[in-house]
């Protein structure tokens, strides 16, 4: 694996931190959000490090991360009702772990989007 020393979601990807898992596979993991913005707050990411979407992230990854999106609303319960997917990618987005995190945001109260 392609990890970064000092980035705590490789850490955790790789289980050398442990964490609220919610899905794992070869390539992705899912955990939930330490600070949760909603009742079910999971980020999904790549074992891999990419710092962010726009990182040249192979083909293969990105269709394994949008599995585990599919993977976590199964598991979570909010694929019938609903949820958001955001990747807050680069500095105006406000990112501020620089490893690639796709955030899947769902439950009661979740509201309208931004957008
Ligand atoms: P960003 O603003 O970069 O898109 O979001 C980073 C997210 O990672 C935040 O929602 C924050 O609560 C979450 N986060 C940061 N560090 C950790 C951690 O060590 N464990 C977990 N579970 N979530 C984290
Ligand atoms: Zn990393």
């Amino acid at each position: 694996m392609a990890t970064k020393d000092d980035c705590i979601f490789c850490k955790i990807a790789n289980h050398q931190i442990e964490s609220d898992y919610v899905y794992e596979d070869d390539l992705v993991c899912a955990f939930r959000d330490m600070n949760p913005q909603a009742p079910v707050h999971v980020l999904v990411v790549p074992k891999d490090h990419y710092d962010n979407l726009v990182d040249d992230v192979p083909a293969e990854t990105l269709a394994a991360l949008a599995h585990g999106v599919d993977e976590v609303a199964k598991r979570t319960g909010i694929r019938e009702s609903g949820f958001r997917v955001i990747a807050n990618t680069g500095d105006a987005a406000g990112q501020t772990v620089h490893h690639l995190h796709l955030h899947v945001l769902g439950g009661e109260g979740l509201g309208e989007g931004l957008l």
